[in-house]
């Protein structure tokens, strides 16, 4: 079952690493089980249908989810320089360079924004 106490889905592992929660905040509506009933709360329905098609997996389903949308905006949405990490992802439109090593996003923006840039004679 879901949230027994000492019994929860973390198994011991052994890459160094250790599954730690985050809050993650879904809207619940009030009902009374019934006239004289205990008051209950019900998560929003597509939360429920989320539940109920992944049942014990939706926790690995939403990180799954989240890796992908992380992987795409990279992909889509971001460049690299050349430093290690999450650091070495910049947005497009905001960021057209690395204020850690210096790297422009490309020729061209720096050609914009670089007040010291001069055209290379080759
Ligand atoms: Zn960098």
């Amino acid at each position: 079952m879901v949230g027994q106490k000492g019994k929860s889905g973390r198994k011991p592992r052994s890459d160094g690493l250790k599954a730690r929660p985050v809050a993650l905040y879904i809207d619940h509506m009030e009902y009374q089980e019934g006239p004289k009933g205990k008051t209950r709360w019900a998560a929003v329905s597509w939360f429920q249908q989320f539940k109920r098609i992944y049942g014990s997996r939706w926790q690995e389903k939403t990180r799954s989810l989240i890796q992908h949308q992380i992987k795409k905006d990279q992909d889509q949405r971001m460049w690299m320089c050349g430093c290690s990490g999450n650091m070495r992802y910049h947005f497009k439109g905001s960021q057209v360079q690395c204020h850690k090593c210096g790297q422009w996003r490309n020729e061209h923006t720096r050609r914009i924004h670089d007040p010291n840039y001069t055209l290379r004679k080759s």
